[in-house]
C-alpha cells in the first residue's frame, strides 16, 4: 500500500511519522512511504521499500541459480517436465 498523506497514513493504522522505517530503522518522518501487511504490519520509506524488493530479488535468483561450487536445489516448473540436478 502506497502512503502518500496523513489520510492514507490514518486508514493504514499508523498514528504517527514518528514510527520507524521497518528496513533501515529510521524514523519515516515523510511521505511517499509503502506499507507490507504480508507479513505482519511493515512501513517502509520508497526508496527502502525498492532496496528491500532488490535484496530479495537477488536473493531469490541465487536461491535458484546458486554459483558454483553449489548445486540448484529447486527449479520452477509449473509443467512438473524438468527436474533439479541429483547430487
Ligand atoms: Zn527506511
Amino acid at each position: 500500500m502506497l502512503i502518500f498523506t496523513d489520510e492514507h497514513l490514518k486508514r493504514a493504522g499508523i498514528k504517527s511519522l514518528s514510527k520507524w522505517c521497518s528496513y533501515c530503522s529510521k524514523p519515516l518522518a515523510e511521505y511517499p512511504l509503502i506499507m507490507n501487511d504480508d507479513a505482519g504490519l511493515a512501513v517502509f520509506h520508497a526508496a527502502c521499500a525498492a532496496a528491500l524488493a532488490t535484496d530479495l530479488i537477488v536473493d531469490l535468483y541465487t536461491f535458484f541459480r546458486p554459483p558454483k561450487p553449489y548445486q540448484q536445489l529447486f527449479v520452477l516448473d509449473p509443467t512438473g517436465e524438468h527436474q533439479a540436478p541429483s547430487s
